[in-house]
């Protein structure tokens, strides 16, 4: 399995764990209909949202590799300055 796919199993886990802690104390039914699903999809969806808010806009990747994780884009400490930790390039964002 992919990175990916174990934060994918892992959202799909702490879901579904929030819906049975959920039904044991009374608070959800255990007939499910269309709008529980649909709540427990969203769910499962904002949990994996983060990872995706993580990448720039793609202005802002690195111009020599096109890298766009944001943990790999290192602000330089003029505050004006990237640094790309893949390649080593250093441009400034949206310039
Ligand atoms: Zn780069």
């Amino acid at each position: 399995m992919t990175k990916s796919e174990l934060k994918i199993a892992d959202a799909i886990r702490e879901v579904t764990a929030a819906v049975q802690k959920a039904i044991d104390e009374g608070y959800r039914s255990r007939a499910i209909d269309a709008d529980d699903l649909v709540e427990v999809l969203l769910s499962i969806a904002d949990r994996l949202d983060p990872q995706v808010a993580e990448r720039v806009a793609a202005g802002d990747a690195c111009p020599n590799c096109g890298e766009r994780d944001a943990d790999k884009l290192v602000w330089e400490t003029d505050e004006e300055t990237v640094r790309c930790a893949s390649c080593g390039e250093a441009y400034s964002p949206g310039g």
